[in-house]
């Protein structure tokens, strides 16, 4: 394992909430990740920020009677606060606004026209004459060249993930009016000159998604096209050359991963680039940007000569759907983050996010009954029965003191071995991706425990019930490190309960296969973990959700 990293998610962009969505793709699975590497001892950064140039922000600020900027930076500190309440422990959060972003960018586009990566066409843009504007992106809508699909976005498919070169039938989102063409000067990046190059790439990165990059492979071998980088608005970082335009959002944003991580790295006295380029280098996104992130980011990073290194992770997961429909903000499809914290800890839309989120680019669906179910059955009927029984039985047999276990019997020695290989079965998931399994490698090791201390019956106070204690209760305290990533309140509670010194981020991972707990320690006070979800909430949070529907 390298022994630094720098870990990034999709920036949110600084136009609206953070829902479930979000958090389901990108950055819980990033924030689980990086707390697994500190327990590495991988000296692991978090950084993200608001994304926060383009068009829709720039009309939705004017129709707030707001500045962009101000406008921004509600969202800026909205997203923060949101990510915080759920435990999304960023080292550091920032904005594609940011000075450094913006000198970074414009450097990066120096080097690359210098390089021969840039060059300038007329192009036929867009204009709506009812509207008065010229209509970039988002606010055109038509039939996608590549798979037909019918009202389709003209700067991206989401039926088939392309990038449509020209969209069919184009229409003005605003009014629905066909627009017409007007003549504008453009800046066009070259990606076509980057097919071998990101061909290696992909064929030499073995940490790559083979199932993503399989599908990356026949983009480029169908044809790369070149890439309109300008856009006709005042909001954005402006082009050296031309004051008129600023860069398209997808040019600038992906560049605020270095350019944040080199601020925060240089202000910590840390040299940022030269760390950037021996670190491990992950981006965790959605399925729906994987074009931007396997080819235009890394043709970008190529165009400039590996000045700041590639990516060896793009952990890319798919969409969270919401009762099995997609999530959509506008029909009001969707459950903020904040309002859902308002219903459940952290802790339980964490774990179960986690545990039904794949490392793969299949869909997963937040079902109300099912995420009732699992938090009943699971997180109370399975983990919190089963560090109750332990520490329960301790206080009332033992008086809280964990007793001398006596010699060790086959089943004993069988479950002795579990603790010892907890923290390599589990690591070894982590360090795949493969989250959700690793989850469930450690809800089977407490639900082991669970039968293990059933079967011994220590209430009967037979000749086996000191190492029965014993052992569970070390298989506890190897159970609070080992969910600390997925679950952190929950194991810090759990590490109250058992008494135990320091905080479980100072540990090792390596500690969750120690017998950390000698006997003669004395326990804390034991209380239950999780508070059952009640069927009657989950109706009500339901029906919240079923008018707002047809709005
Ligand atoms: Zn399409
Ligand atoms: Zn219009």
């Amino acid at each position: 394992m390298n022994k630094k990293a720098i870990i990034t998610s999709a920036l949110p962009y600084a136009n609206g909430e953070i829902h479930l969505g979000h958090v389901a793709s990108t950055y819980l699975p990033a924030d689980v990740t990086t707390r697994f590497l500190k327990l590495n001892g991988v000296e692991a950064y978090y950084v993200c920020a608001s994304d926060d140039f383009g068009t829709p922000i720039l009309i939705q600020s004017e129709k707030e009677g707001k500045t962009p900027a101000e406008y921004v930076a509600h969202w800026n500190k909205r997203d923060y606060e949101d990510f915080s309440a759920f435990n999304i422990e960023f080292d550091y959060f920032y904005k594609t606004s940011s000075p450094e972003n913006i000198a970074f960018v414009q450097d990066v586009f120096t080097k690359l026209n210098d390089a021969g990566h840039i060059y300038e066409k007329e192009i036929i843009q867009f204009y709506c004459n009812n509207d008065k504007k010229f209509l970039p992106d988002r606010y055109v809508k038509g039939q996608c060249p590549y798979c037909q699909a019918e009202d389709q976005y003209s700067d991206l498919c989401e039926s088939c993930g392309r990038v449509p070169d020209e969209i069919i039938n184009p229409k003005c989102s605003l009014c629905g009016q066909p627009p017409t063409k007007e003549k504008s000067k453009h800046y066009f990046f070259k990606l076509k000159n980057f097919g071998d190059s990101l061909t290696k790439w992909l064929d030499e990165n073995e940490n790559l998604q083979k199932d993503v990059k399989k599908y990356v492979q026949n983009w480029i071998k169908s044809g790369l096209i070149d890439w309109d980088i300008t856009r006709d608005i005042s909001w954005g970082v402006p082009i050296p050359l031309d004051n008129t335009k600023v860069f398209y959002g997808w040019f600038d944003n992906h560049l605020a991963y270095i350019s944040t991580a080199v601020k925060f790295l240089n202000d910590k006295g840390i040299d940022g680039k030269e760390f950037w380029n021996s670190a491990d280098i992950y981006h965790f996104i959605g399925k729906d940007i994987v074009y931007h992130h396997f080819l235009f980011l890394p043709a970008m990073r190529l165009g400039i000569n590996n000045e700041y290194k590639l990516p060896d992770y793009i952990p890319t997961r798919g969409h969270l759907t919401l009762q099995a429909k997609k999530i959509s903000k506008s029909r009001n499809w969707y459950i903020g983050l904040k309002e859902f914290l308002g219903y459940y800890p952290a802790d339980y839309l964490r774990y179960y996010l986690i545990a039904i989120n794949p490392y793969s680019q299949d869909d997963l669906n937040f079902d109300w009954n099912d995420f009732a179910t699992r938090i009943n059955s699971e997180l109370i009927g399975n983990l919190g029965n089963f560090v109750n029984r332990a520490l329960g039985f301790t206080k009332k047999a033992f008086d809280g003191k964990v007793p001398e276990p006596k010699s060790f019997d086959d089943k004993d020695s069988e479950t002795e071995q579990k603790i010892k290989n907890l923290a390599t079965d589990v690591g070894s998931l982590m360090e795949q991706n493969h989250l959700d399994r690793a989850l469930k490698k450690i809800m089977e090791f407490s639900s082991y425990f669970n039968q293990y201390f059933q079967h011994k019956e220590p209430w009967k106070n037979g000749p086996g019930t000191a190492s029965c204690v014993f052992l569970s209760v070390n298989a506890v305290r190897s159970l609070a490190i080992a969910l600390f990533p997925f679950i952190p309140e929950s194991a810090q509670k759990i590490w109250k309960q058992l008494a135990l010194d320091g905080n479980i981020n100072e540990l090792h991972w390596d500690e969750i296969s120690v017998l950390g707990i000698s006997s003669g320690h004395t326990l804390g006070e034991a209380s239950p973990l999780f508070a059952k979800v009640e069927e009657s909430e989950i109706e009500k949070y339901k029906k919240q959700l079923e008018p707002s529907e047809e709005k």
